[in-house]
């Protein structure tokens, strides 16, 4: 196939992602299987991204995750600083197809912007965006670009303006849903993990609360705002704070922590961090957001544990109760499920990881979706 993509993974993160990740692994597993299926491949990232592409594009040269914290506008500068070199490249060439960009908002208006020197572009949404109709305000240049979610339930909840640009939604996959079901089987160990940033959306609080209730050992693994280890945390002092995740940390979470039945170990990566999901009696998620795209959850079926979480979101389109997980609509339901989550099967995990989520399907699905935006978003 002759295709060149320029695949925008913005700033904040190398490719693959050093720990913590959600959209700089789903680029990480798409790519190689894109160049397996005769993509070319332009990488739009930091520098220190290590991802084998045909070429790669960085204004910066490391991940700018750290700066999160900053005042919004600083923010938006570094969004807009990245998004310029990406502009200034389709500017200076003709032999892009088509963009496909992760960058919220702001990389969709500003390649909307360029009118029609622009390529088509395909703009994954990653978030969940019932609650910020603003964000995307009105699609100028909409004509050339369109959005995909990662979930219908995400796709339903989107302001109308983006279903109306929309090509469908394509799960997300991962490198672990490779062979999964052909995975030696380790060993379950007696404990339950909560596997994502601490954020009141994924509600590590209701699940301290819930394993100190039934007596099992938890293990909350993800960054805290931008902070990786608890020792960075503990040394940032007070200025910390000002991030909205620390507060929810210190105020909701780190009460129930107490080092023994409840843990906080910080962003944990590779194999550490595979080994620890797969030894979980079951993947936690009560959560109090509509989870859009769940990378977690499909990274824990294909290693064999099974969820139990709140059917919202993208959930009840991943799991199916009673078999790779169980699910409630009531939070306080949870405990009961926690408890019953043993006499799930992980190979029945595996298995569908294996079958509906492995990253060659996430890719012939896009490759389906790039062909579709070509055609009815050409170049004038
Ligand atoms: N992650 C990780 N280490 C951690 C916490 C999370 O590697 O300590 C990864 C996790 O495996 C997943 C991603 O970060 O690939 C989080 O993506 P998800 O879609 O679950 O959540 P979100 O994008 O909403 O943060």
């Amino acid at each position: 196939m002759s295709l060149t993509v320029l695949m925008n993974a913005g700033p904040w993160l190398s490719v693959p992602p050093p720990g913590y990740g959600g959209i700089e692994n789903v680029v990480a597993t798409l790519v190689p299987e894109l160049r397996r299926l005769g993509v070319r491949v332009v990488l739009a990232s930091v520098d220190s991204s290590t991802l084998p592409v045909d070429e790669k594009i960085a204004v910066f040269d490391d991940g700018q995750f750290h700066a999160l914290q900053r005042p919004y506008n600083q923010v938006c500068g570094i969004s807009q600083a990245h998004l310029g070199g990406v502009v200034r490249a389709l500017h200076a060439r003709d032999d892009i197809d088509l963009v496909h960009d992760h960058v919220e908002a702001v990389g969709l208006a500003t390649l909307a912007a360029m009118g029609p020197q622009a390529p088509p572009v395909l703009h994954t949404l990653h978030w969940d965006l019932a609650k910020h109709p603003d964000l995307y305000g009105n699609l100028d240049g909409g004509d050339r670009v369109r959005v995909n979610g990662v979930s219908a339930a995400q796709l339903a909840r989107a302001p109308r303006a983006l279903r109306e640009h929309s090509v469908g939604h394509v799960h997300l996959s991962t490198p672990l849903a490779v062979d999964a079901d052909r995975r030696p089987r380790p060993d379950k160990g007696d404990y339950l993990i909560i596997l994502g940033r601490i954020n009141p959306g994924k509600g590590q609080d209701v699940g301290a609360r819930l394993a100190r209730r039934v007596g099992v050992p938890l293990v909350l693994a993800g960054p805290v705002g931008p902070y990786h280890r608890p020792q960075d945390l503990a040394a940032a002092g007070d200025e910390a704070r000002q991030n909205p995740d620390v507060r929810f940390f210190y105020d909701e979470v780190a009460p129930h922590v107490d080092g023994d039945l409840v843990r906080w170990v910080g962003t944990v990566a590779g194999q550490e961090r595979d080994d620890l999901l797969a030894g979980a009696r079951a993947s936690l998620f009560p959560l109090r957001w509509e989870e859009p795209g769940g990378t977690a959850v499909v990274e824990s079926l294909a290693l064999g544990t099974p969820v139990v979480a709140t059917a919202r979101g993208c959930l009840p389109e991943l799991i199916e109760h009673g078999r790779t997980g169980l699910l409630t609509a009531d939070e306080d339901e949870l405990a009961d499920l926690l408890l019953a989550a043993s006499v799930l099967d992980g190979d029945e995990c595996r298995r569908e990881a294996a079958t509906r989520f492995t990253p060659a399907v996430m890719a012939r699905a896009y490759v389906g979706l790039y062909e579709q935006v070509r055609q009815t978003a050409a170049r004038p």
